[in-house]
């Protein structure tokens, strides 16, 4: 291929049926001339190179002398820039937006770059989109685990052709080298954060004559944990306890308005609460 300046990357959202003869200005080769090519080039060589087919972009594609590595007839064509082989695919994304999901997918055929860019772009954009949300939590893995099929597809595929019509996307960096990938660690956090967030709570059965407590059930379905007493968490100060689930026991605490009882197969206790 004829080499030329850092393009920017190709975005491969876009819908591009056809694809086919990117706009002049994505060739530098031809910068400092008009846009418009009324006709073919000089058949020589510009610039001491071998006439390379890359030469092609901006002809029109009837122009039989120019159109060397036509692809064969019947032979799949990348959807993005027409270059062969190809193999048809689904690379697939997903975005969580906490109750909203949107599933991204690009259709192809692909050719070998076009689709390691897409798969690369999709995944990349998962691996820290596709976490917000329970739903998405759940079926982002399985999103980005199944663009490992066509990712293979296409890494078995030969380079593209030369002389394609458009010029493949750019792969870009592989996905580990891309700091998207430091969203894989999202749903780490969220689970060690759930996990400690547990750990440290303190239930019921420690609480003693002191401690404050909040309800985080419903009154007919108490779940007492023991919060500080400073935090606005807490409701109930624990005005004693004691070791039986009678809750009339509670009568010698002055100012206790609130009993909670746990009652045990053999034990039972009851904490007598009373206004923070
Ligand atoms: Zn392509």
């Amino acid at each position: 291929m004829t080499t030329t300046p850092p393009q920017p990357p190709h975005n491969p959202y876009p819908a591009q049926p056809g694809g086919y003869g990117p706009p002049p200005e994505q060739f530098p080769q031809y910068a400092g001339q008009p846009h418009e090519h009324q006709g073919p080039p000089p058949p020589q060589a510009p610039y001491g190179q071998p006439f390379d087919q890359g030469q092609q972009f901006g002809q029109p594609p009837f122009q039989p002398q120019f159109q060397p590595q036509a692809a064969p007839m019947g032979a799949l064509q990348c959807r993005f820039c027409g270059s062969f082989p190809a193999v048809p695919a689904t690379v697939r994304g997903h975005m969580g937006l906490l109750i909203l999901m949107r599933f991204l997918k690009l259709e192809g055929p692909f050719c070998r770059t076009c689709g390691i860019a897409s798969v690369r772009e999709m995944t990349a954009k998962s691996m820290w989109q596709g976490w917000w949300g329970i739903g998405s939590a759940i079926i982002n893995p399985f999103v980005m685990l199944s663009n490992i099929g066509p990712w293979k597809k296409f890494n078995e595929l030969p380079e593209p052709a030369p002389g394609a019509p458009g010029r493949p996307m750019d792969p870009g960096k592989p996905l580990f080298k891309r700091p998207a990938v430091l969203g894989l660690l999202v749903p780490v956090l969220v689970l060690a954060a759930i996990v400690i967030g547990n750990l440290t709570t303190t239930t019921s059965s420690e609480a003693k004559a002191g401690d404050c407590v909040k309800n985080a059930g419903t009154i007919s379905k108490p779940d007492v944990k023991v919060v500080d007493c400073g935090s606005p968490d807490a409701e109930y100060k624990v005005l004693g306890r004691v070791s039986s689930s009678v809750s009339s026991l509670c009568d010698q605490y002055e100012g206790a308005t609130v009993t909670y009882t746990e009652e045990r197969r053999s034990t039972g206790y009851t904490l007598c609460l009373g206004p923070k």
